[in-house]
């Protein structure tokens, strides 16, 4: 089995951040490094899956249920709207290699992807 990853160690509590919802096998924490007003990340409880196109093909259905506690949390933070972000491969920005999802929101009509 691999090593934990930083989110499966922030899940077991071992890193600390806050937990600020869950369902049952997806979490949300806050970015550490916010690149929008709100910018959370939703992440599944395993780590099976290192990127979004992985989680597609093994699991489509814990993929339909990040999208939907992203879309709660962006009803409840932003109003609604928000910007959903899966960085696939080094070289697109990824750097945590158990799939997440960024949650972005607030203020983004301007439409910018920078
Ligand atoms: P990636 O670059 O893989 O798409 O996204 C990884 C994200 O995880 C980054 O935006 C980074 O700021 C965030 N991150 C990395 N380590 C931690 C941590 O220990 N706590 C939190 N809350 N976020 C983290």
């Amino acid at each position: 089995m691999s090593e934990p990853s930083v989110f499966t160690r922030i899940y077991n509590g071992e890193i600390p951040s806050e937990i600020i919802a869950e369902t049952e096998n997806a979490f949300a924490i806050r970015d550490i490094a916010p690149k929008a007003p709100v910018h959370l990340l939703v992440i599944p409880k395993t780590q099976d899956y290192r990127d979004v196109v992985e989680l597609a093909a093994g699991d489509p259905a814990l993929l339909a249920e990040m999208v939907g506690l992203a879309n709660t949390l962006a009803h409840e933070q932003t109003g609604g709207d928000f910007r959903l972000v899966f960085n696939t491969g080094a070289d697109a920005g990824q750097t945590v290699f158990h799939v997440h999802a960024h949650v972005l929101g607030g203020g983004l009509s301007e439409g910018s992807l920078g």
